[in-house]
């Protein structure tokens, strides 16, 4: 069995994937590590944060350093020196979303200027596979095509029929030992499209199912709305993945829903960017008021950040552009997403779900300050 549920709560539940390089606890928050790092976090700090696992970008390390190199040195876990289970994306949202970089789509696959040298290249859900084979990730991503909204419903249509006949090839092509394929639903916040995406994408019986084409630019109620009427449309024994979304409100909302794997880059931008996630809400850091602050980040937080330096002292850091300023930010906002994740899954397994979340959104929403 590759998947397990353990305890349900309402809609949401609590569970455990089984994958080549460990269980997984589900709901899990994962952080993303785009070009074979989560930026500026090394593996044993990730493991202390209590990330279980990582995600990896297909797009970016076909193109740098390129999957045939990463191959001889044994696969993407040997290579970053992250033992626990990696998910790889497929490289369809990137080439979806980076500016101006599309250059033709049909049924064979997609053209696109390599967002490093603008040289041609193509994607096809055979070299989808046949990348994520060679970086040996537990969890490959199906190439799809994720539209951003506001599309016509007319791009919608052709975004599922393509979606779907490319998880029918990628289905079939060459896997690493192990590796779960997870199929994509696409049909952004149509009810018809949506359903039609879901109905075929689940016919082929992938190990894990993903909505993708959401948390793209259309309202968030919107986003939440589907969420709830179509997750249940997957099915009840294998694992569903939200992709994008990462910040608290995001992610208590999704969970509560049946959602059980999400990602987000937030964390890591926003440390990097010298803000910080807590319960009153994001902290610029680079705030005036925050200079004589000898309070943490966060009060009770136990990441790294928290434990030893003061709200005055990052501040000076994040103003002097130091490197440590931002990577404390990081690790801060890792740790507190992480461990809302993990008190969710502890409220689902105690039957608490809907007053953990509803004091969550309330500490969230009484905060004293916005971003
Ligand atoms: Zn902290």
């Amino acid at each position: 069995m590759r998947f397990e549920v353990t305890a349900t709560d309402g809609a949401a539940r609590a569970g455990i994937l089984h994958t080549a390089h460990g269980d997984l606890p589900t709901p899990a928050f994962m952080p993303v590590g785009t070009k074979g790092t989560v930026k500026g976090v090394d593996p044993d700090e990730l493991r202390s944060l209590g990330a279980r696992i990582v995600l990896g970008n297909t797009y970016h390390l076909h193109f740098r350093p390129g999957a045939e190199l990463i191959a001889e040195f044994g696969g993407l876990h040997r290579f970053m020196a992250w033992d626990g289970p990696i998910l790889t994306d497929s490289g369809g949202f990137q080439v979806f979303s980076l500016r101006d970089t599309l250059l033709a789509l049909d049924d064979d696959g997609v053209a696109f200027r390599s967002v490093y040298d603008g040289a041609t290249a193509r994607f096809t859900p055979e070299l989808a596979a046949e990348i994520q084979a060679r970086l040996g990730s537990d969890i490959a991503m199906c190439l799809d095509v994720c539209r951003q909204a506001g599309s016509s419903r007319q791009e919608l249509e052709e975004a599922v029929r393509l979606t779907t006949l490319w998880a029918a090839r990628q289905r079939t092509a060459p896997r690493a030992d192990g590796q779960h394929l997870f199929g994509i639903a696409q049909g952004a916040s149509d009810p018809e499209l949506r359903r039609r995406s879901i109905a075929e994408i689940v016919a082929l019986e992938f190990d894990g199912h993903a909505l993708g084409g959401l948390s793209v630019g259309e309202p968030r109620e919107e986003t939440f709305e589907t969420v709830a009427w179509s997750a249940p449309l997957l099915p009840e024994d294998r694992p569903r993945y939200f992709m994008g979304i990462g910040d608290p409100e995001g992610i208590l909302e999704v969970i509560e829903r049946g959602i059980d794997m999400f990602d987000c880059v937030l964390p890591t931008r926003l440390g990097r960017t010298g803000s910080a996630i807590t319960w009153e809400g994001r902290l610029n850091l680079r705030n005036a008021r925050f200079a004589r602050d000898q309070r943490p980040l966060q009060e009770g937080c136990p990441c790294p950040a928290c434990t030893t330096f003061s709200r005055a002292y990052i501040r000076h850091l994040v103003n002097q552009e130091e490197l440590l300023g931002l990577r404390l930010l990081s690790l801060h906002n890792l740790r507190f997403l992480l461990d809302l994740t993990a008190d969710a899954r502890s409220a689902i397994e105690a039957g608490k779900l809907a007053s953990f979340k509803s004091e969550a959104l309330e500490r969230l929403s009484t905060r004293q300050v916005s971003a």
